[in-house]
């Protein structure tokens, strides 16, 4: 079967549901083809900044939907001290957090784009790019079990006008999706993308993680809290964190983050590391560490826009498939969507000016808003791996309301661009401008 759209979009994560939802919004035909069906879990730790709700609620998402359980701030604890670091209430960004499950979330903005007037394909993996004479003409897709996608609750592809089209009722049909611009929303380890010639840069730290849900009677807690107290086995802290979020539900998702380059001799693996830090959650919590609702899971989190290039003539790459997970802190939902956002927004000017060198603005653009934040993410990550570093920067972080606030304030990227508390500004624009100075290794 040949289906013909405009932009496809490989992929229904935040990222390319964001991307579908708002190319539909502007009148685009655009087709989402998506491997699995809705809901599904997706290894993460749910917790939602406010950035990220802004970019929610801009979809329509509205953020008093059950499910939804809202967090005041972050909690800092580290070195037998805990600090409340409230989210600013400045009327920049929404004065709250979310905690969500993946399985939801992704539900609500694949429903967003859907009913923006995406078509979309479940049940469907994209098995390679479709190229013709040396250009990407779209993709070649598997369709698994179409009877079953469309008994399982509505997923199935159909046209604007709900007549099916795409809809396919054999087992494994054989998918070509042909258009003019493609937007990779594929995830992590996007074989999309490496298709096309991206690549991650190895020299850049990627984030690995895992996390399990725990029942908790503080499951409605209004702050989710991250703990500094990962070490290795000669008690050297580690760069990363372990965190409790609390989910809402009679649960909190319980998970350890970990830098991948850190300077220490031992090879560390995650699976100990969060075996340990169940049994540093802080009593609070009141979390049995031997009874999980789920077994742990875990992930890469590919970060700092370690992933170029991130346009081509007529594609765009998005989300984890660019590498766009925040460095400092492990929020990756955020950044999808802005980036699916973003996407959307070269690829209609492309479409109304006829020039697919406007992709190259996009890029340009991820360049200008995020490139110097980047940098002096990767340069601090790195920095954090080496041994004694991480202890004493938590120590600091943690001394008085005004530091953590401003790390928080950075670390969430609540403070770039000016936005946020003058001091604060001045404190990050510095240490940017210093960064300058120093080249990543790349
Ligand atoms: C343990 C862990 C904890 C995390 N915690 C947080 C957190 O608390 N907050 C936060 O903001 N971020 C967190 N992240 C990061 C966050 O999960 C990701 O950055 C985010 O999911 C990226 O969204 P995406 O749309 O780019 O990719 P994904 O969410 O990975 O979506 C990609 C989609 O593409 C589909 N797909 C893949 N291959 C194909 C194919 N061949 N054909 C069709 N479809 C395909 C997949 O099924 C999936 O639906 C965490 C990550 C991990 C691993």
């Amino acid at each position: 079967m040949t289906l013909d759209c405009e932009v496809l979009v490989v992929g229904g994560g935040p990222a390319g549901c964001a991307a579908a939802y708002w190319l539909a919004l502007h009148g685009r035909d655009v087709l989402l083809v998506e491997r699995s069906t809705y809901p599904r879990a997706r290894v993460c730790g749910d917790a939602l900044t406010p950035v990220a709700v802004k970019e929610l609620a801009d979809m329509g998402c509205a953020p008093d939907a059950a499910g939804w359980h809202r967090h005041r701030g972050l909690r800092l604890t580290a070195h037998g001290r805990s600090l409340e670091v409230p989210w600013p209430q400045d009327g920049r960004w929404p004065g709250y957090g979310v905690v969500m499950r993946r399985s939801r979330l992704d539900a609500l903005t694949f429903a967003r784009a859907q009913s923006a007037g995406a078509r979309v394909l479940t049940d469907t993996e994209v098995t390679a790019p479709l190229i013709a004479h040396g250009h990407l003409r779209g993709c070649i897709a598997r369709r698994r079990n179409g009877d079953r996608a469309r008994r399982s609750g509505g997923n199935d592809a159909g046209g604007r006008d709900g007549s099916g089209n795409g809809g396919a009722d054999t087992a494994d049909a054989e998918i070509v999706a042909r258009a003019r611009y493609v937007v990779i929303a594929n995830g992590p380890s996007s074989r999309f993308g490496q298709a096309l010639g991206t690549a991650r840069t190895r020299t850049y730290a990627q984030g690995l993680a895992m996390r399990a849900y725990y029942p908790t009677p503080r499951h409605r807690e209004p702050w989710i809290e991250s703990v500094f107290a990962l070490a290795d086995r000669s008690g050297r802290q580690l760069p990363g964190y372990g965190w409790i979020f609390p989910v809402g539900d009679g649960t909190a998702n319980v998970g350890v983050g970990l830098l991948s380059h850190h300077d220490g001799n031992e090879a560390i693996s995650l699976e100990r590391l969060f075996e340990q830090w169940t049994h540093q959650i802080p009593d609070r919590w009141e979390i049995d560490p031997g009874g999980p609702h789920s077994r742990p899971e875990g992930g890469r989190l590919p970060m700092g826009g370690s992933v170029r290039p991130q346009s081509g003539p007529n594609w765009v790459v998005v989300g984890d498939a660019a590498g766009s997970v925040n460095p400092w802190n492990g929020d990756g939902v955020g950044p999808a969507l802005t980036t699916g956002r973003l996407a959307a927004e070269h690829i209609c000017r492309a479409l109304a000016t006829d020039d697919g060198d406007e992709l190259r603005q996009y890029e340009a653009e991820l360049a200008s808003r995020w490139q110097r934040y980047h940098h002096l993410g990767r340069l601090t990550t790195r920095a954090l791996g080496r041994p004694g570093l991480m202890r004493k920067l938590t120590q600091l972080a943690i001394r008085s309301p005004r530091m953590g606030k401003l790390v928080v304030g950075i670390s969430t990227d609540l403070i770039r661009g000016g936005s946020g508390p003058a001091g604060a500004c001045n404190v990050y624009r510095a240490a940017s401008g210093l960064a300058r100075l120093r080249r990543d290794r790349s």
